[in-house]
């Protein structure tokens, strides 16, 4: 437990515990975002994005102030023209999110929907593609709401054939996950304060292709405050933003971003797969079974099967009660999962705490007679 006996284990994807540097950089200086200092600390914390996302000279990062959905929201709306018809594949809760988001900017907006936990159909996305124009493509790499990862890879391979546009909503694994945006020919890439990257949740990020942000900048968009042109010129011309900017959140961000470049990428990750297999031997040890097969796991959360015979809403008050804090499934998952992440400053010694204690709740829910069960619950 951290060294505040208040503060709960939070072992959600966002809001994670903030490494104390993270924290204390929040506090550390007050600056005025039109002077030379914020735009110092603005290009090195752009600078540090593309770092971390290991992207070449091709690309360009900006911070938005607001939270992962700012992020999404400046794309969908500015990145292409209202006429533009636009596919989004959805295999779960923040994949569907992106064609509402879609849908209010672009009529002609086409959802390819899954089965939440099923991988997204390739050769469903390639026959729509060769049969519909598409002036956009837009997915979610790790799909929080269930765990899994998706093919990126091959989906950008057929956008880039077909030279479309292609937006991946990397919010939750951006850090955690690795994803070539060169590779796989991303055009724009959208992540959070408060996720991975393990700062606060405030403050969002968006990675462009230098070349398509600078045609966006020649537009106005149909929106001003999420104006992904605005936001570009602003940065450009003076590495300012067009609003004032959540600076503590920012000054948060670029120490969260060091942290990680000091452990280093290839460390980092190894650490955050590290945790994951630990969770998910925790798991099976217990006689859980996991929503998803081996390969398609992310590193960032894992959802595991709620048993039968146990509310979510039980567990939860129970574990809470001792210190943890984890989600349980949302939409069709709803009371079939509860999902354990392990981010910020959560490591084994956490992982061991929370299913130590999982463990005996889990014994003791399912001692209690059903009365008392539908009581706790
Ligand atoms: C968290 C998340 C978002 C954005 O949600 P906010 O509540 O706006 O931060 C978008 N996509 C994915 C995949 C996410 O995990």
């Amino acid at each position: 437990m951290p060294a505040n006996h208040h503060q709960d284990v939070l072992l959600c994807p966002g809001p994670v515990n903030v490494h104390p540097e993270v924290a204390s950089a929040m506090t550390a200086v007050d600056m005025c975002h039109r002077e030379d200092d914020f735009s110092a600390l603005l290009d090195d914390v752009s600078r540090k994005i593309l770092e971390v996302a290991g992207a070449s000279s091709a690309y360009g990062a900006l911070v938005i102030s607001g939270s992962g959905t700012a992020a999404n929201e400046a794309v969908l709306s500015s990145a292409v023209e209202r006429d533009t018809p636009v596919l989004v594949l959805a295999n779960g809760e923040f994949g569907e999110r992106l064609a509402a988001i879609s849908e209010l900017h672009h009529p002609e907006t086409t959802c390819l929907k899954h089965r939440w936990g099923t991988p997204i159909d390739l050769r469903r996305v390639a026959s729509w593609l060769d049969t519909h124009p598409a002036g956009l493509v837009a997915m979610v790499h790790h799909e929080t709401s269930t765990g899994m990862l998706n093919p990126v890879l091959a989906v950008g391979a057929m956008c880039r054939a077909r030279g479309i546009p292609f937006f991946v909503d990397a919010v939750s694994s951006f850090s955690a996950d690795p994803l070539d945006l060169d590779a796989a020919g991303v055009t724009y890439m959208t992540s959070s304060g408060g996720k991975a990257i393990s700062s606060y949740p405030g403050v969002a990020v968006v990675i462009g292709q230098r070349s398509a942000l600078a045609e966006c900048a020649e537009r106005e968009g149909p929106v001003q405050y999420l104006d992904l042109g605005r936001h570009w010129r602003f940065f450009e011309s003076r590495r300012q933003t067009p609003n004032t900017p959540a600076l503590p959140l920012i000054l948060a961000l670029d120490r969260a971003l060091g942290l990680a470049l000091e452990e280093g990428m290839p460390q980092r990750y190894a650490r955050m797969a590290g945790l994951a297999s630990l969770v998910r031997r925790r798991a099976r040890a217990l006689g859980l079974e996991l929503l998803l097969v081996r390969g398609a796991r992310s590193s960032v959360v894992t959802s595991i099967v709620l048993p039968s015979d146990v509310r979510y809403e039980a567990l939860r008050v129970a574990l809470r009660a001792r210190g943890y804090v984890f989600y349980g499934g949302k939409g069709p998952l709803a009371d079939r999962i509860f999902q354990v992440s392990t981010l910020g400053t959560v490591g084994r010694d956490e992982v061991h705490g929370f299913f130590d204690v999982l463990e005996e709740v889990l014994a003791d829910l399912r001692g209690q007679a059903p009365m008392l069960r539908a009581v706790a619950s």
